[in-house]
């Protein structure tokens, strides 16, 4: 026997998308729901026996979901919004999807996989709203609550599932979403009242869940309280501390383990160690100052279950260095009451990196993905239980893999380190706004309210049908420029014609905003395989930044050109900022984040240069991801919007005051990162707006926000084409908060997942509406 290892979930969605293909057939109804629950079946079957054969010795069940974990905790609990038609006993599948989806099926999400809002459907019964699952990139449906909401048991999953497991010989311990998460993390729907005021009606449903499971023969249970990392309140301590006593008297036999992870438990660490439960997960990747003060204050008897290995990121651990970090802690506690475990669960890391056969061999050596976690868990446990001799080639390799990565040339650039040795003051300093915008005034002679767009028209099908025609060498190199030169052509012929004022090229020869930067900057990597999920159906492939970050060579400057050479008007060039290439990717973990942003960030300085160089006159950085940033506690805010408005305008401040630079974010929460915005000081800003009726502008407001501003009037997540008579009331709406020299006029964000047949007609509409308005000024 050795000591106990445990991954607190395991990635859902099948090593080659079995899942996204089976749900989609079934959405299509090219299958039905038999074959759809079939599918998942294999997968849970597959994820199973392949951590048995792994040799990891706690598999979890019920991590598995046919859309979302927080989505299924609605599901379990009976928190069914009423418009969704559920008359009670088990919730079916099609009222499942239609909360996830809407009930006509229809996406309405605007990036590959990166939700900036809540996400409606149109017509029929509209989905429940997704946010970002703490600071990943996963999105689950956020429950909603009524006053006089009532719960009771309308589902069998966990148990289902662990009695699948059980008839396959694997012993599982299930997860669920804890109580206390599950609440904080849902909304009021009716009413202003506090949700976590519905815990004495919520825990008889866990209490009956954990007693069937227990019945059904589970030892041991974990129970996901991610909100233990956050700041909490005296009130939500208290319930913590109120639910789990409730618990534990409920099913007394089954032993429950509250997983805490994202972070240290910091000032809710007497609460955790306080519950009355079997045992403790914390958090030793992103929470790893926390060891003693756990330890010094855990009771004797509690498990404490020690996540070691990164369930966020991609790198493989120097094993040698955390065994000496746990070492002490085993003996201390004794092998018995300490489990070797993965930080979170592996739902946020690709599944294995042996399918990856492109990449680099020195960098592959640096990486680890579920799979190989698990066997890095193995490799812990039988050092620690059996020394080190046991497994001495596995620690070797380890250790070999960590010095290479410590000095390789592929990673340590000096002429990227001179650089950022070399920073200086000036180089994130421009003239003052006031001066700026006088001459850009002069520059340009924009009219009021000036329209444009946020850079990328429609991806139709011809589009990608000619890049992926492209990839594969079915056309040459010539005839796909082509293609995209005429595409751009006729957006830029169609932009004139409509008569808007700042035209952008359209972005058609981009597969991704943060994919095509990445592949073309020094430092980065790309998976053939490496998809996480992003919310149900949808996963992404986050690039892998591995080493310095540099830029071998302009990016964008001969199609923003040859963008401009087309028309006298002036043409956006159009780039992603630094904090959202660091945020849509996986990191390297061997230097602090901020120091790779800012490296990104000369490596997009330096394009932003050349562009100006080449004639460009405005160009757009977007930072879509610059919100997301935020840490999940208020203490680390500080920092980071420090450091990332200053690559902001290190990516900005190597301009004359006439270029016009602009920024883009495409999400409707702003009071908390308001002054930053300021900081930024672009020319312009463009935000989302349209839903929220420009009450958002309000923050800009009272923060008097000086410079320019696009407030959304087009909701873009929607096939509508807004009338110009709506979108002129936002824009009345907007110059009753701001000063009508501030405004622009645009839609909420880019165009790409749109229809021609929708943007053309609302596009028209808009350079209306701002027509109109400027006859009132
Ligand atoms: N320029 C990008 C586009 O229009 C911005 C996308 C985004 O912010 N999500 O597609
Ligand atoms: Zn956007």
């Amino acid at each position: 026997m050795s000591i106990a290892t445990s991954a607190l979930g395991f990635p859902r969605i099948g090593p080659r998308r079995e899942l996204k293909s089976a749900l989609e057939s079934t959405w299509s109804g090219k299958t039905d729901s038999a074959a759809l629950l079939a599918a998942a079946k294999d997968i849970r079957a597959a994820n199973w026996l392949r951590q048995k054969k792994l040799g990891l010795s706690i598999i979890a069940s019920n991590d598995f979901s046919l859309y979302d974990q927080v989505l299924d905790t609605s599901v379990m609990t009976g928190a069914v919004p009423a418009i969704y038609g559920w008359k009670g006993g088990d919730v079916p599948l099609d009222v499942y999807f239609a909360m996830a989806r809407g009930a006509e099926g229809i996406s309405t999400v605007c990036e590959h996989g990166h939700v900036h809002a809540d996400s409606h459907t149109v017509g029929g019964v509209p989905a429940m709203e997704m946010t970002k699952w703490f600071d990943t990139n996963y999105h689950y449906i956020v429950p909603e609550f009524t006053a006089d909401q009532r719960f009771s048991l309308s589902s069998s999953k966990p148990v289902d599932e662990f009695l699948e497991a059980k008839a396959l010989g694997v012993h599982t311990r299930p997860v669920l979403v804890g109580p206390v998460t599950f609440l904080k993390l849902g909304k009021a729907k009716t009413g202003d009242f506090d949700t976590l005021s519905l815990l004495t009606r919520l825990l008889p449903v866990y209490a009956e869940i954990l007693q069937k499971l227990h019945e059904a023969g589970a030892d041991w249970v974990q129970i996901d309280e991610p909100v233990m990392v956050l700041d909490l309140s005296d009130t939500e301590r208290a319930a913590l501390k109120a639910a789990y006593a409730e618990l534990v008297k409920a099913a007394p036999a089954l032993k429950i383990l509250v997983a805490t992870y994202f972070g240290a438990l910091d000032d809710n660490l007497d609460t955790a160690v306080a519950l009355p439960v079997a045992g403790l997960h914390i958090d030793l990747k992103r929470g790893s100052s926390q060891i003693d003060a756990v330890l010094k204050k855990a009771p004797k008897e509690l498990v404490l279950s020690l996540g070691v290995i990164d369930g966020r990121n991609v790198w493989r651990a120097h094993l040698d260095a955390v065994l000496d970090r746990i070492e002490p802690v085993v003996k201390a506690r004794g092998e018995d009451r300490v489990i070797i475990s993965t930080s979170c669960s592996l739902l946020h890391t690709p599944i294995d990196l042996e399918q990856e056969t492109r990449l680099d061999f020195d960098v592959k050596s640096w990486l680890a993905f579920a799979v190989q976690k698990i066997e890095e868990l193995n490799v812990l446990s039988r050092a620690l239980s059996h020394g080190k001799k046991d497994v001495a080639s596995a620690l070797e390799a380890s250790s070999r893999a960590a010095a290479t990565r410590r000095t390789s040339p592929l990673i340590h650039d000096p002429k990227v380190q001179a650089r950022l040795s070399s920073l200086t003051p000036a180089m994130t300093k421009r003239a003052p706004f006031s001066l700026r915008r006088e001459a850009q005034r002069q520059a340009f002679h924009l009219p009021a309210f000036p329209t444009t767009t946020i850079g990328s028209f429609p991806q139709t099908s011809d589009v990608r049908k000619a890049r992926s025609a492209n990839a594969k060498g079915e056309i040459t190199a010539a005839q796909y420029d082509e293609f995209l030169k005429s595409a751009t052509k006729d957006a830029i012929r169609w932009q004139e014609e409509i008569g808007l004022d700042v035209l952008v090229h359209g972005e058609f020869e981009r597969n991704d905003m943060v994919q095509y930067f990445g592949e073309q900057l020094s430092g980065y990597a790309f998976t053939q395989h490496g998809w996480v999920q992003s919310f149900g159906s949808r996963y992404v492939r986050p690039p892998i930044i591995f080493g310095d970050v540099s830029r071998p060579k302009p990016m964008t400057v001969s199609w923003s050109s040859y963008a401009q050479s087309l028309t006298s008007r002036p043409m956006k060039g159009m780039l992603t900022g630094p904090v959202t290439m660091l945020f849509w990717s996986f990191v390297r973990d061997d230097i602090p984040r901020s120091e790779t942003c800012r490296q990104i960030a000369l490596a997009i300085r330096d394009e932003v240069n050349d562009l100006e160089a080449a004639g460009i006159t405005m160009i757009q950085i977007d930072e879509a991801a610059f919100r997301e940033g935020l840490p999940l506690k208020k203490s680390g805010w500080k920092d980071y919007l420090d450091w990332a408005v200053e690559c902001f305008r290190l990516t900005s401040s190597g301009v004359k005051p006439t270029t016009q630079i602009h920024t883009h974010m495409c999400y409707s929460e702003f009071n908390d990162i308001i002054a930053a915005i300021g900081a930024m000081d672009a020319d312009v800003i463009s935000i989302e707006t349209s839903r929220s009726q420009m009450e958002l502008l309000d923050a800009f407001k009272s923060y008097k926000y000086p410079n320019e501003i696009g407030p959304g009037v087009y909701d873009i997540h929607s096939p509508r084409v807004p009338a110009t008579e709506e979108m002129s009331a936002l824009l009345n709406l907007a110059s009753t908060r701001l000063a009508p020299d501030q405004l622009w006029v645009n839609p909420d964000c880019g165009l790409k997942t749109r229809g021609w047949a929708e943007v053309k007609p609302a596009l028209v509409n808009m350079v209306e509406a701002a027509k109109k308005l400027r006859e009132t000024v």
